[in-house]
């Protein structure tokens, strides 16, 4: 297998332009139409936190994404963590007495406990019960359990089949394998004007699950496409890795350059029609939470910020005392917070194309408002410019006035766009498109060394 840090290129192609002005369409189902096709075509994969599920996820990611492939072997220490043996499954089953399969890994990957032993028995009703897991308060979905690091195996299935059950003996298969491999993780980098990045991350490990894993895999992979195609003043780092051990891998390859990233937004449960809900960095005011607060409040989203907790997806890593990054969480119904979470109702018709188009613009709008949110000084402060001979005067009261007049007031040096933003209230988009008129009216330049908002 291959060294730490060994990257290979797949295939960089020119599809990320197909996204290319998508936000322009007047059709307002497409987007969220594409990234539930995308979505479709990676439910079928039986990902877990190693294996060639997560590969293959990758690489049709890299279909749209110039992205590079981490192998990280297995055993090496990152931290206080050791990356485990690699596990594949090719196929499992329970036979009754009548060689009728009643459990069917073929039918769902989510029958198999993710990192299962690999097992051939014979075994009676009762040995085979103490390893299957049911929920029975929703009798129809089949739970989904893992066991990677404890050795064990076993099966989930819904209640009503297990209810179903005789007594009799019964075959028990689980054709895996756990083998000295590796942990696969993807990154793209986007360069842009500066070296400091912003990184955008999502979770690769989960198998057929949809709102969990593959929402936020689908609008990460769609908001690099779509960043390829502009101006861009920080660079975008896109990481796709498996949860807790992959961060882990990557912070403990990257401890050198974790400090270029200035913000950050990990992407989960981002599908569901519940409203979005923006987790803070353990920082709590840093200048990505500012500027999703902001954003979502002055665009009238209906949302809810919540503040930092060590639970819940990588944010946990990328905030841990030792990194503290200004890293949030953008997500729609928190982990745990829907039924469906973790079981075989998180799929394809739980996801609504409504809900992931909504989620893609609004990770963009913060997006936007960290890359747009400079300083800029104001070349005539003395009294109110006069914007009527220069052509910048609309009707009285109209807004773009107010936005006008809010970028002159406050660009002193000491503002950045998003300050002003907060203080006027209005959008960062209205403040933005206000500081690049006075530019070209000449009234307003960029600061040469921007003040940091922290
Ligand atoms: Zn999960």
């Amino acid at each position: 297998m291959s060294t730490i840090g060994r990257a290979t290129a797949i295939s960089p192609d020119q599809s990320g332009n197909q996204l290319a002005g998508l936000l322009d369409q007047k059709d307002p189902g497409r987007i969220g139409d594409r990234l539930h096709a995308f979505i479709a075509e990676l439910y079928p994969l039986c990902r877990s936190i190693t294996g060639d599920g997560v590969r293959e996820t990758l690489r049709v990611i890299g279909q749209h994404l110039p992205l590079k492939m981490h192998e990280i072997p297995s055993g090496t220490n990152v931290f206080d963590w050791t990356v485990p043996p690699e596990w594949n499954i090719r196929d499992a089953y329970v036979k009754d007495a009548d060689g009728v399969r009643v459990i069917d890994f073929q039918r769902s990957n989510l029958h198999v406990v993710s990192y299962s032993q690999p097992v051939k028995a014979r075994m009676s009703l009762n040995q085979l019960k103490e390893h299957l897991f049911t929920l029975p308060d929703h009798p129809d979905w089949i739970p989904y359990r893992t066991t990677y690091y404890r050795k064990d195996w076993g099966f989930c299935l819904s209640h009503r089949a297990y209810e179903r059950l005789r007594e009799g003996e019964y075959e028990v298969v689980i054709d895996a394998s756990m083998t000295s491999g590796s942990l696969t993780y993807g990154e793209c980098l986007l360069p842009g004007e500066t070296e400091d990045e912003v990184l955008v991350s999502a979770h690769v490990c989960h198998p057929s699950l949809c709102n969990d894993n593959l929402s936020g895999v689908a609008v990460a992979t769609f908001l690099g496409a779509y960043l390829l195609t502009l101006p861009r003043r920080y660079s975008y780092r896109f990481l796709f890795a498996p949860t807790t051990i992959g961060a882990i891998a990557w912070l403990a390859h990257n401890e050198h350059r974790v400090s270029r990233v200035r913000h950050g937004l990990v992407l989960s449960c981002v599908g569901d029609s519940g409203k979005i809900t923006y987790k803070r960095s353990r920082r709590g005011n840093a200048e990505i939470d500012r500027a999703a607060a902001h954003v979502l409040t002055s665009c009238g989203v209906e949302h809810k910020v919540v503040g930092f907790s060590p639970y819940g997806y990588d944010e946990r890593q990328f905030c841990s005392p030792g990194f503290d990054l200004p890293v949030g969480c953008f997500m729609r119904t928190p982990n745990g917070q829907f039924p469906e979470y973790h079981t075989s109702a998180d799929n394809l018709e739980f996801l609504k194309a409504e809900q992931l188009e909504d989620s893609f613009v609004n990770v963009l709008r913060i997006l936007q408002a960290v890359d747009r949110n400079e300083t800029y000084v104001n070349l005539q402060p003395k009294g109110e410019p006069q914007l009527g001979k220069r052509g910048l005067y609309s009707a009285p009261g109209s807004g773009e006035n107010l936005a006008l007049l809010w970028v002159l007031n406050l660009s002193d040096g000491k503002h950045s766009l998003l300050d002003i933003a907060e203080r006027s209230g209005l959008s960062c988009e209205a403040i933005y498109r206000a500081a690049q008129l006075l530019v070209r009216g000449g009234l307003l330049e960029r600061q040469r060394a921007p003040v940091s908002a922290e």
